[in-house]
């Protein structure tokens, strides 16, 4: 391991900016992007690894929003708020992640479906800078001039809608964090709008394997994108999933897919009689409630025990994270239906209604290169889809190989300029994405 430090306040981490020691800083360490079980192997030089983790969490509001400092995670601030009538609009499916964390990787969610990613959600922030010093930024201010940003904006354009595109954004003043992942400055406090704290309803839908006939699944896929809003969360775990659930929590008879919808109950009548009565691909007879509880805990424990498989069998997690554009859903999911017969187990399970979906090979160490083969063969078909290869978990270190082919100088001239003015010393994750692809 390399060598660590923690932080027990932030004065404590300004004093440490302060010699501009080349760092690597984590929150929670729930990132599928960073091998934290092997950082000794990929952080190269002298890189020291900087804990967040130990910062007092505060928590207070303002009006309807939630201001976080310190070390809170997703948990707290939705129990926080329950307390205030409120809820977290958008958070990973992992509730233990740091919020602050959250920014810098722009996290993404369940919720997101209804209520848009976690930057649509960010208020202002605060960061710490090379010197240590504090600074405030405001979503509804501009992004500062920066050398060659009017060529990287109009190249965004076109994954202006996706959830995440192959690189951050950089049109409000708060972009500079948000996706970053920590390469130009600490987050140290953010104010986050919230929604009401509503009743809500879950049902799963059980469905054919996908692998034999994902008709049904586009069905419902199709006639979600109508109730965004009513319907808050639209999910899917496939039959391969239900294997790592203990067996009082399969759902269905462990051999069919699971979409889930997570539906507002004040709107639930309207949701049932025009979206799930009008399927002709799946029966009523199908179709059941869950509690809250259950779904959450099923939902989570899918990619937990996948993430634990991948480590005890001594694999770099071998998964996907692309969302594509409606039109190009089924190509993804023939896709999948062809790699699938590589030999190698899998599993597929993600954010359904948003076309956004995580395949993931579970190899063992001898099968990891054909499988590496088969993601290439993906890559370059998102490419031409238009699609974001990572519109969820980030590059970090482990996606660095197959974001290449989706930068170009326009965003590297970019980087190269942020970096120089906001990390001239190279102290923040020397090794990210901004300065290695
Ligand atoms: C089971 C499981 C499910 C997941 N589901 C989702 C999901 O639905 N949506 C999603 O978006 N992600 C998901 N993730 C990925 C992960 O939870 C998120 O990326 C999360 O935001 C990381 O938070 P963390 O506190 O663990 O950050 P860490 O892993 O500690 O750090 C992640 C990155 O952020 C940087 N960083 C951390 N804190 C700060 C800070 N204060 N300032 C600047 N940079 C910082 C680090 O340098 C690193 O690059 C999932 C992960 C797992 C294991």
């Amino acid at each position: 391991m390399p060598n660590t430090k923690s932080f027990s306040t932030v004065a404590d981490l300004q004093a440490h900016l302060r010699g501009h020691a080349p760092t690597f800083y984590h929150s929670s360490r729930t990132s599928t992007v960073i091998p934290y079980d092997k950082l000794e192997n990929e952080l190269k030089g002298p890189v020291l690894v900087g804990d967040l983790s130990k910062i007092p969490a505060e928590m207070r509001m303002n009006g309807e929003n939630l201001i976080i400092s310190g070390a809170v995670n997703w948990q707290d601030a939705d129990q926080f708020l329950k307390a205030h009538g409120r809820a977290i609009m958008t958070s990973p499916t992992e509730q233990l992640a740091l919020v602050l964390a959250g920014i810098a990787t722009s996290c993404t969610g369940e919720r997101c479906f209804a209520f848009g990613n976690m930057r649509q959600q960010t208020v202002r922030l605060k960061y710490l800078d090379q010197d240590g010093v504090e600074h405030e930024l405001f979503a509804d201010r501009p992004f500062p001039p920066t050398e060659g940003l009017d060529a990287y904006q109009v190249a965004f354009a076109g994954y202006a809608h996706y959830k995440n595109a192959p690189y951050p954004r950089f049109e409000m003043e708060t972009d500079l964090l948000i996706g970053t992942e920590g390469q130009l400055g600490i987050v140290t406090e953010l104010e986050l709008k919230t929604t009401a704290h509503d009743d809500v309803t879950h049902l799963f839908l059980l469905l054919p394997r996908w692998e034999q006939d994902f008709e049904p699944h586009m069905e419902i896929y199709q006639a979600v994108q109508n109730f965004r809003g009513s319907v808050i969360s639209c999910e899917l775990l496939d039959s391969n999933c239900m294997g790592y659930l203990k067996p009082d929590e399969r759902l269905g008879d462990g051999t069919q897919d699971v979409v889930f919808l997570e539906i507002l109950s004040r709107d639930f009548e309207q949701v049932y009689g025009e979206l799930i009565g009008e399927l002709k691909l799946t029966s009523p007879e199908s179709i059941f409630e869950i509690s809250s509880a259950k779904f959450h805990s099923v939902r989570a424990g899918v990619p937990r025990a996948v993430f634990e498989e991948n480590s005890k069998m001594g694999v770099k997690k071998m998964g996907t994270d692309c969302q594509v554009s409606q039109e190009h859903f089924a190509d993804l999911l023939g896709f999948y239906r062809e790699i699938s017969k590589l030999g190698v187990r899998y599993n597929l399970f993600g954010h359904f209604g948003d076309a956004h979906l995580h395949y993931n090979y579970m190899p063992r160490p001898e099968d990891t290169a054909r499988c590496q083969a088969e993601f290439e063969k993906l890559y370059s078909k998102v490419l031409l889809w238009h699609g974001s290869p990572f519109a969820e978990h980030g590059i970090g270190l482990l996606k660095q190989k197959f974001i290449k082919a989706f930068l170009s100088d326009t965003q590297r001239a970019v980087f190269r300029a942020l970096k120089k003015r906001h990390d001239p010393h190279s102290q923040f994750f020397p090794q990210g994405f901004m300065t290695a692809v």
